[in-house]
C-alpha cells in the first residue's frame, strides 16, 4: 500500500496536510496544487506511477531563498515540459565555507508560497538524511579536469565535487527530460555538462540568461545579507563588466582589468578573480581574441558576503 503524505498548498493561499493512499490526477497537479515531497520514495513512486505517462519532467535545482533568477528557470521549464519540478536543498557537501553555509538564507515558508504562485507543480524538498544517509554517499570523486582548478574552482576548493554530488543524486531520483540552470553561475553550467557526460545521464541541459535588478547586478540568495551600503555599491560588479565589455575594442584586457580593480578595491571590494576566458572551457587568457567566443568572470567580496557574475562578449 502506497501511504504518501502529500503537502498540498492551495493558490487560494491556505495549505493543509494530508494523508493519500490515491495517486492525484494530473489535471489536480498541473491546475490546482503545488505537490510537496520530501521523501526520495514518495517522489520516486509518484514518477513511476502518478505522472502522467509520456508526460516530460522540467527540474529546477535550487538551494532556495527564491527570487525572479530562480523563477525564470521555472517559467523556461513550464514552456519546455509537462511538469516542473523544483527543489529546494543546501549542500552542505558544497560549502567551503561552514559560516557561509550557517549563514545561507533559508526562508521556506515564503518559497512554498513563491512556488506556488509561480505555477510549480512539485517541490522536493528533502532533508540532508534523505540526500545523504551515510558517510558513503559523500565518498564520490569526479574528474572535472580544469574547470575544478581554475576561477571558482581555485578559490573554493571541494566546491564543485559538492555539486556534482548534489546534482548527480538529484538527477538519479528526478530523472528530469530537462535540467534548467542559470548562466549567472557560468562555471557551475560547465561543470554540470561535464558530471552529464562523465555519469551518462540523458537530460537536455537548458542555460537560461542571468536575471538582474534594475541597477544591473545579478539576483542573488546572498544579496539578501548586504547591508543598505552595501546594497549601493553591489552594482559596481556589472557596471565593471559592462565597461570593459565596451572599451574592448580599443584597450588591452590587462589594462581595462587593471583599472576596474582599483576601481573596486577603492569602493570597498576585495577581489577574488577579474579574468578573461573561453566560453566552452574558461581556459583563461591574457587578451581579447577575435572571432573567440569569451566570457569576463569576477568574484569579489563586500565585507563577508562573496558575490559572483559573469559576462559573454556578444551581449548587451
Ligand atoms: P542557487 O539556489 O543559487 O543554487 O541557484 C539555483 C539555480 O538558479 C542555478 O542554476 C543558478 O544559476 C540559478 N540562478 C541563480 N541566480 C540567478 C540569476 N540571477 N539569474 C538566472 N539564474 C539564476
Amino acid at each position: 500500500m502506497v501511504n504518501w503524505l502529500f503537502v498540498f498548498y492551495r493558490r487560494q493561499s491556505y495549505h493543509f496536510f494530508r494523508l493519500c493512499n490515491a495517486k492525484p490526477t494530473a489535471t489536480i497537479i498541473l491546475n490546482v496544487i503545488m505537490i510537496i515531497f520530501k521523501r526520495i520514495a514518495d517522489i520516486q513512486k509518484w514518477l513511476q506511477i502518478g505522472k502522467p505517462g509520456k508526460a516530460t519532467v522540467g527540474f529546477v535545482p535550487t538551494m532556495g531563498a527564491l527570487h525572479e533568477g530562480h523563477l525564470s528557470l521555472l517559467q523556461q521549464s513550464k514552456k519546455q515540459a509537462d511538469i516542473s519540478i523544483v527543489s529546494i536543498f543546501i549542500n552542505p557537501a558544497q560549502f567551503d565555507n561552514k559560516s557561509d553555509l550557517e549563514k545561507y538564507p533559508s526562508p521556506v515558508a515564503k518559497d512554498i508560497k513563491l512556488l506556488e504562485e509561480n505555477g510549480c507543480d512539485i517541490l522536493f524538498l528533502p532533508s540532508e538524511n534523505e540526500i545523504y544517509p551515510d558517510e558513503k554517499s559523500k565518498q564520490k570523486h569526479y574528474d572535472l579536469g580544469n574547470l575544478e582548478i581554475v576561477l571558482e574552482g581555485k578559490f573554493r576548493p571541494g566546491h564543485f565535487q559538492g555539486v556534482c554530488l548534489v546534482v548527480e543524486r538529484l538527477l538519479t531520483i528526478i530523472t528530469p527530460d530537462f535540467l534548467f540552470l542559470g548562466r549567472k553561475d557560468f562555471q557551475q553550467c560547465l561543470v554540470i555538462k561535464r558530471l552529464i557526460s562523465l555519469i551518462k545521464f540523458e537530460t537536455d541541459i537548458v542555460v537560461c540568461p542571468i536575471i538582474r535588478e534594475q541597477s544591473g547586478l545579478a539576483m542573488s540568495s546572498r544579496n539578501q545579507r548586504l547591508n543598505e551600503e552595501q546594497r549601493e555599491i553591489a552594482p559596481e560588479l556589472f557596471r565593471a563588466l559592462k565597461e570593459i565589455k565596451e572599451n574592448r575594442d580599443h584597450n588591452q584586457f590587462s589594462i581595462l582589468r587593471k583599472n576596474a580593480i582599483k576601481k573596486l578595491e577603492h569602493k570597498g571590494f576585495k577581489i577574488d578573480y577579474l579574468e578573461l576566458a573561453k566560453e566552452k572551457d574558461l581556459q583563461t587568457v591574457s587578451e581579447f581574441i577575435p572571432g573567440q567566443k569569451l566570457v569576463i568572470l569576477i568574484a569579489a567580496f563586500l565585507q563577508n558576503v562573496r558575490l559572483i557574475d559573469n559576462m559573454i562578449l556578444s551581449e548587451y
